[in-house]
């Protein structure tokens, strides 16, 4: 696995998986574009949760509800009172902070000169139609699970659905986060995959356990072992006042340490009732919102009791973004493919203590700034030769790029790094951005560039996943640049190839090649690991 955070940003930023949003206008904080392989590894994750959790349940329907929602969902969903961050100022540099994650101490200037925490509500607003007054006022959603919620009537009305059953969901949500910060890990506009699993009440406990077990079955399944996440129960003085009990699946990300990638929640009959008229007919056990203005009463008819129920609800919810990361850092690796000389070793060696010196002189760099340089600098000089293919991502961290030796530095460790690392992220192949890339031996060749050619088409039509064809440099270096991909398969086109129809297959993980006939690579590397 990675154990920086720097790692994947450089990696997403040098291979394009994630953009920061409008980068050529500088950014906007919190908010960042998926590139060409971001978004295929993004698509494959949330293709394999929608997999496993509609089609190959007998209990699922799936829905695509809007961003935008009449209002009123967000005042009886309790967003409007209660969607809120502590919010405190700091007195004496002026920036802005989230009271819960700073410790008292303004992390930009150090002081602890801070104002009270006040209620800062986290939904975007906007203007529905041309005039922008009290009509026209509309949230972007902060979650996708009301989206559900308002529709449950609906899809159980056409689809004849009994008790137990779920509706999943993938889908944007924004937060106005006061920090967004630690890459994909919060920000402001982002992903998630939902399910709000309806159950008779009295029920919940036990489909609570059951998805908490069948949620880590997914993890596992798309290459986060269950060692890997540390469930936690949620005190209940810590949990949402909808909520009976909550397991934050919490993955342990390298730099921030053990995170929430998903929480799953036993939310009673709340969010049903809530959105329900007529409350006081409803038996309700939660402290729902009173509702004079829904339409509906959002119950099941149970028929063997013969009553209208408001169902309990499970609701497990993943963020994409959180995933990605996940999958990214745990599938992470850089190997010595074999050992550099000793002299070129230490030459590298040399460079980045020099390095190290010119940061720790300089005045440009903020202190803050300086101090994680150094750091990182000498965790990487402390595990030299293994930890060479990181100076990369040293020169890619903030201020890194103001200190006059860093070129040197990259010139001492770039070409001993193309020749004797690879990095690596050994992805499930259903997850993989590219599952197979296809080489000629030679790129001036044309009799080695047209079989190249036709096999990737041929292995291309009609398959779920995506082949790319590439001759822009030596076999060495395109195997390298798959690798760092986590390309499951690499063919290559030879001579023999011309003569004999077979063609060379490397697996990424092994480096070990096997040769068979084109016609059966398909067949081959369809098969999802
Ligand atoms: P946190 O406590 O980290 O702010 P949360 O408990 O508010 O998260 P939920 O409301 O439970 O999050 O949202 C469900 C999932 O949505 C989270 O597990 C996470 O994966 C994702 N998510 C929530 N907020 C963000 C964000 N700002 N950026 C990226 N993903 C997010």
């Amino acid at each position: 696995p990675a154990t920086t955070l720097d790692q994947l940003v450089s990696l997403c930023k040098r291979r394009g998986f994630v953009f920061p949003s409008s980068e050529i206008y500088g950014g906007l904080q919190g908010v960042f574009d998926w590139g060409p392989l971001g978004v295929e590894l993004k698509n494959n994750i949330i293709a394999s949760w929608w997999r496993t959790n509609v089609y190959e349940r007998d209990d699922m329907e799936g829905l695509d509800a809007a961003i935008l929602m009449n209002r009123l969902t967000w005042r009886y969903s309790g967003h409007e009172e209660t969607f809120n961050d502590p919010l405190v100022d700091c007195r004496d540099c002026k920036s802005r902070w989230r009271a819960d994650h700073i410790k008292g101490r303004c992390p930009n200037c150090g002081s602890t000169n801070l104002t009270e925490p006040r209620p800062f509500n986290m939904m975007f607003k906007t203007a529905v139609g041309p005039v922008a007054d009290a009509d026209s006022f509309a949230y972007l959603r902060p979650e996708t699970a009301q989206g559900i919620f308002v529709n449950f009537g609906n899809v159980l009305a056409t689809s004849s659905r009994k008790l137990p059953f779920g509706i999943a969901q993938v889908g944007k949500a924004f937060r106005n986060e006061i920090n967004p910060r630690n890459f994909l890990f919060r920000v402001r506009e982002f992903e998630q995959m939902e399910i709000e699993y309806f159950v008779m009440p009295g029920t919940e406990d036990e489909w609570h356990q059951r998805w908490l077990e069948d949620r880590l079955v997914w993890w596992e399944s798309i290459g986060i072992p269950r060692a890997r996440i540390r469930i936690y129960d949620v005190p209940p003085d810590e949990l949402a006042h909808y909520s009976k009990r909550t397991f934050d699946l919490m993955y342990h990300y390298p730099t921030l340490g053990y995170e929430e990638v998903e929480g799953i929640a036993s939310r009673t009959d709340y969010d049903l009732g809530s959105h329900s008229r007529d409350q006081e007919t409803l038996n309700l056990t939660a402290r729902a919102n009173p509702n004079r203005e829904s339409t509906a009463r959002l119950t099941y008819y149970d028929p063997e009791s013969k009553r209208h129920v408001v169902p309990f609800v499970i609701e497990p919810s993943a963020g994409v973004g959180r995933c990605f990361l996940a999958v990214l850092a745990e599938s992470y690796d850089e190997q010595m493919v074999k050992a550099p000389p000793a002299e070129r070793i230490s030459a590298v060696s040399d460079a980045l203590e020099a390095f190290l010196k010119s940061v720790g002189r300089s005045d440009k760099l903020a202190p803050e700034t300086r101090d994680a340089l150094l750091e990182r600098g000498h965790a990487i000089l402390a595990g030299m030769p293994e930890t060479m293919p990181q100076i990369e991502a040293l020169l890619a961290m903030p201020g890194a790029e103001q200190v006059e030796l860093g070129k040197k530095l990259r010139g001492q460790a770039q070409g001993l790094v193309d020749e004797h690392f690879r990095t690596v992220l050994h992805l499930k192949s259903h997850l993989a951005p590219v599952r197979v890339a296809v080489f000629p031996l030679k790129r001036n060749h044309e009799g080695l560039v047209a079989m190249a050619r036709d096999l990737r088409r041929s292995i291309q039509v009609g398959s779920f996943f995506r082949t790319v064809y590439d001759d822009t440099g030596a076999i060495g270096k395109l195997y390298r640049r798959q690798d760092e991909i986590g390309t499951p398969y690499c063919v290559t086109v030879d001579f023999q190839s011309l003569g004999d129809g077979t063609v060379t297959v490397r697996n990424r993980d092994t480096m070990q090649q096997i040769r068979i006939p084109a016609s059966e690579v398909r067949a081959y590397v369809s098969n999802p690991s």
